[in-house]
């Protein structure tokens, strides 16, 4: 069993981001990148910490704009708008989930799509669905793509089932891995709450992708000998035996599940490392496109 960690994979395309990086600046262009963080989510607030200090560490701009849980649709139509019209900002990400009584499609909408480096927009949504590359994929469909890609893993023609059909993750992952690019050519199953005897349709899986939010839901009954699982899941379970009382677990059962794999990614240490190296990457294209390299 082959372990696919997300770090080292990761540390390439911050690589490339410096490459970039360092040629924007030389031409006179510094990439920014804001985050918007409404109310206070604890695992909202962390994952925006990790951004603003990625961004840190890359030397890029960042900009948090943080804003009470009982901030009106219209205040944060404003934010965005500002945002939209500044020129030291190329990419925006409103963190999700937004508090119940806002509106998150409408907020997406009002993003521009050529800032709109979490790959949500309807434009962007569209150019992923034409294999249209100018467009920026949501990120953590990326990652897992370019895990596999990385991993030498061939994806054309293999059987692909993903359990999600998230926007964010599942639906937007079966879009990239039947396009036509590389790491992609694959003929894509998708599966959801209502789909029938699912472990039928999961063991028949080359690569079968795990987006569901439910701890240790895939076991060994779900999977091929010698398949390929990609797990996006990150959930927090107790565990009086953790320093902290609980820790984090994917919706894979690894330890239930790896000798059967022929390659699969860890929970911590997997996926969740590339969400942050992909929207980094798409901040430095964003910048990019706007300065015409
Ligand atoms: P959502 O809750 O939006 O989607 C979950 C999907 O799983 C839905 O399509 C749902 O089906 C399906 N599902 C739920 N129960 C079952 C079931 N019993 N059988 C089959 N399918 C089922 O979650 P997300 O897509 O946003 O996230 C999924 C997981 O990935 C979460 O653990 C999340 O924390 C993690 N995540 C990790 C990221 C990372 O950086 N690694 C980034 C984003 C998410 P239905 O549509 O019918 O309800």
């Amino acid at each position: 069993m082959k372990l696919i960690e997300g770090k080292p994979i990761a540390e390439a395309v911050y690589a490339e981001c410096l490459t970039s990086f360092e040629e924007l600046r030389a031409a006179g262009h510094l990439p920014g990148l804001a985050v918007v963080l409404v109310g206070d989510d604890p695992a909202s607030r962390a994952y925006v910490g990790s951004k603003e200090r990625k961004c840190q560490e890359l030397g890029m701009h960042s900009v948090k704009i943080e804003l009470p849980e009982d901030t009106p649709q219209d205040r944060l139509h404003e934010v965005i708008a500002g945002l939209n019209a500044d020129d030291a900002i190329h990419g925006i990400l409103v963190q999700l989930p937004l508090p119940g009584h806002l509106d998150e499609d409408a907020v997406i909408l009002r993003i521009d799509p050529a800032k709109d480096v979490d790959g949500l927009h309807p434009v962007n949504l569209g150019k992923l669905a034409m294999d249209d590359s100018t467009g920026f994929a949501p990120c953590t469909p990326s990652g897992c793509q370019r895990m596999l890609i990385e991993s030498g893993i061939e994806t054309s023609g293999a059987n692909v089932v993903i359990v999600g059909r998230s926007l964010l993750v599942g639906k937007s992952l079966a879009l990239l891995m039947m396009g036509k690019g590389e790491g992609g050519n694959s003929t894509v199953t998708v599966a959801h709450s209502q789909t029938k005897d699912l472990a039928a349709l999961t063991r028949e899986a080359d690569i079968l992708v795990a987006a569901i939010g439910i701890p240790h839901f895939i076991g060994p009954e779900h999977i091929k000998d010698g398949a390929v699982v990609i797990d996006v899941g990150i959930n927090r379970i107790e565990d009086t035996s953790a320093p902290k009382g609980s820790r984090l677990v994917g919706d894979v059962d690894f330890e239930a599940v790896k000798c059967k794999c022929e390659a699969i990614t860890p929970v911590p240490g997997g996926v969740g490392r590339m969400t942050i190296a992909m929207l980094m990457a798409n901040t430095i294209r964003a910048c990019r496109h706007r300065a015409g390299i």
